[in-house]
C-alpha cells in the first residue's frame, strides 16, 4: 500500500467544509497536518494501515469525502489519515430482501445512481450527496432531504463492518431487527471515527416511487407553518419532504418564479404510489389552507427539487478572509420550535449580516431548525471570533429552549464545547467507558466526542 506524504495532500486531508479552518493562520494548519496518508484498496489494507499507525503510536483519522462541516478530520496529535475513497463499489445487491451492501468509500450519489438504474433508491439525499461517502454519512449520523419518508441514516443501516483499533473486524448479523440486548452497531452510527473505521455497510433500499409531486405553500408566520407540519402528523398525511423557510431564505425561492413576497415558504414533496400521491397532496393543501397556507403551485416546488444540491451560498459566503457563512442545525419538539426560533433570531440581531432559517426534517414529536448565518469581521481573526460568538448564541439558545444543539452534522471540533451538556454526565461517562474498552490506547480520532 502506498503512503502519501506530500504537503498538498496532507493539507487537503485536514481541510473539510468547516468554515473555521479557512480562517486559521498557516502555522496552525501546519501543526495539524498528518504524518502520512494511507489509501487502502481492500479491507486487509485498512487493517494493515491501522496496525502501522498503532505500532508508531500515531492516531488514526478516517477520511471519507471531506464534506464534513465541523472539522472532524483535523487531527490533534501525530496521525495517519486513512483515505477511504479507493475502498469503493457495490459488494452485493440483494434485490429479494431490499438490501444493498457497499464499501464505505463509495460516494452516496454513485450508490444512488447504481440503485436507480435497477429501479430502486436508498432514499438518502443529503445536500452533499455528491461529496459524502457512505462511511462518512454513517459516522456523522446524517440526514437526507426526504427523511420524513425514508428516515435518517440510522433507519437505513442494517449491518456495519468496521476495523476496530486492535485490527480485528466487527460485523453484525444480517437481520431486519433483533431483540438480543442493546444494538451494538448503533454505537458506531455517529461515532465520528472514534471507535474504529467503517469499511462496509448494508443498507435497506426502496423501490423508486411511481409519482412525485412538489408544491410551494405560502404562510404568514413560521409558527403557522410549523403547526401545519405538526397537523400533517395528526392527520397521518406526512409528506416525504417538508421544508419551512423564513422570509429571508424564502426570497431566493420566490425569485425563481418571479414572485415578490415577504412571507414564509413551505415546500412539500410527496412521493409514492400512483394511487395514493394525488390524494395525499390534496389533503396536504387542504390542511395548510386551515392555517392560511396559500398554494403557489408546482413550479416553485419543482424548482427546489431540481436545484436541491446547490450550495453556492456556502462557498460564496466563505470565499473571503473577512466573511463567513454556515448552516447550524438544531432541533426541538413542536412546542419548543417557535420559541427557539424567536429566541435565537433575536439574540443574533446585530451579530449577523443576514440570517436565513429553515426546518427540513420533521418527526411525530418535532423538527429541526437550520440557522444559516452570514457574518463578517475586520480580518481573519476577527471573523473567526465573530463566528465563534454566533455558534455560542445558537448552541445556548437551542439548549436553553429545551432543544438539541445537534441535528445531523455531528459534533466534530466545532461543537465539542456543548457535547457533554447535551448528552448529560451519565451518558458521557458510559461513552468514556466504552471508548476505554474498545480503544484503550486512544488511537482512533482522539479528542473527538470529548474522548481522551
Ligand atoms: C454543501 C454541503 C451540504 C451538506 N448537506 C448535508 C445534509 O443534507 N445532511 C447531512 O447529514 N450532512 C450534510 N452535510 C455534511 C456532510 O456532508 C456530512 O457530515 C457527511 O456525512 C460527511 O461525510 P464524508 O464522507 O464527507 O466524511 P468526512 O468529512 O471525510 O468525515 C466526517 C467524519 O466522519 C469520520 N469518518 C469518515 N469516514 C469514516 C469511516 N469510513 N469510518 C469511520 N469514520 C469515518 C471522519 O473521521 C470525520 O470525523 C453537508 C455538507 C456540505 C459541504
Amino acid at each position: 500500500m502506498n503512503f502519501i506524504t506530500t504537503p498538498e495532500e496532507k493539507k487537503k486531508h485536514i481541510t473539510d467544509w468547516w468554515p473555521a479552518i479557512k480562517k486559521w493562520p498557516e502555522e496552525e494548519i501546519a501543526a495539524r497536518l498528518p504524518q502520512a496518508i494511507a489509501a487502502p484498496e481492500t479491507v486487509r489494507e485498512v487493517q494493515d494501515a491501522v496496525k502501522y499507525a498503532y505500532d508508531r503510536d500515531w492516531a488514526v483519522v478516517p477520511f471519507g469525502g471531506a464534506s464534513g462541516v465541523l472539522g472532524g478530520i483535523v487531527p490533534e496529535k501525530p496521525a495517519l489519515s486513512i483515505d477511504m475513497q479507493k475502498l469503493t463499489g457495490v459488494v452485493e445487491f440483494d434485490v429479494d430482501n431490499h438490501l444493498v451492501t457497499a464499501y464505505a468509500g463509495m460516494f452516496c450519489l454513485e450508490l444512488e445512481n447504481y440503485l436507480n438504474e435497477r429501479g430502486f433508491t436508498l432514499g438518502h439525499y443529503p445536500q452533499s450527496i455528491e461529496l459524502a461517502t457512505l462511511g462518512g454519512l454513517v459516522a456523522t449520523k446524517s440526514s437526507g432531504t426526504f427523511s420524513s419518508k425514508y428516515g435518517n441514516i440510522e433507519n437505513m443501516v442494517q449491518c456495519v463492518e468496521l476495523v476496530l483499533p486492535g485490527g480485528e473486524i466487527f460485523t453484525n448479523r444480517n437481520v431486519p431487527r433483533s431483540a438480543a440486548g442493546p444494538h451494538i452497531p448503533a454505537l458506531f452510527i455517529g461515532s465520528e471515527g472514534t471507535f474504529g473505521i467503517i469499511t462496509k455497510v448494508t443498507l435497506k433500499v426502496w423501490k423508486l416511487p411511481e409519482r412525485r409531486e412538489f408544491r410551494g405553500i405560502e404562510f404568514d408566520s413560521m409558527e403557522d407553518a410549523i403547526l401545519t407540519a405538526r397537523e400533517f402528523y395528526r392527520r397521518d398525511i406526512v409528506p416525504a419532504v417538508v421544508r419551512i423557510y423564513n422570509p429571508a431564505e424564502a426570497r431566493g425561492h420566490y425569485a425563481k418564479i418571479n414572485r415578490r413576497s415577504g412571507k414564509v415558504l413551505m415546500i412539500a414533496g410527496i412521493v409514492g404510489a400512483e394511487t395514493v400521491t394525488p390524494e395525499l397532496l390534496k389533503q396536504v393543501l387542504l390542511t395548510s389552507e386551515k392555517r392560511g397556507g396559500f398554494d403557489l403551485g408546482a413550479e416553485i416546488g419543482n424548482n427546489w427539487e431540481q436545484h436541491r444540491y446547490n450550495a453556492d451560498w456556502l462557498e460564496e459566503g466563505n470565499a473571503k478572509d473577512t466573511t463567513v457563512a454556515d448552516a447550524i442545525e438544531v432541533s426541538g419538539n413542536w412546542t419548543v420550535l417557535p420559541k427557539m426560533y424567536e429566541v435565537v433570531s433575536k439574540r443574533l440581531e446585530g451579530k449577523v449580516d443576514e440570517l436565513w432559517a429553515h426546518c427540513s426534517h420533521c418527526y411525530p414529536s418535532g423538527a429541526n431548525i437550520y440557522f444559516i448565518i452570514f457574518a463578517s469581521g475586520k480580518d481573519k481573526a476577527g471573523t473567526l471570533q465573530k463566528y465563534n460568538e454566533i455558534w455560542k448564541i445558537i448552541m445556548e439558545g437551542a439548549l436553553e429552549s429545551g432543544g438539541s444543539g445537534a441535528h445531523h452534522h455531528g459534533i466534530g471540533r466545532q461543537r465539542l464545547p456543548w457535547f457533554r451538556e447535551e448528552i448529560g454526565a451519565a451518558s458521557y461517562e458510559i461513552l468514556r467507558g466504552i471508548k476505554k474498552a474498545v480503544d484503550p490506547k486512544n488511537v482512533f480520532n482522539p479528542g473527538l466526542l470529548g474522548l481522551e
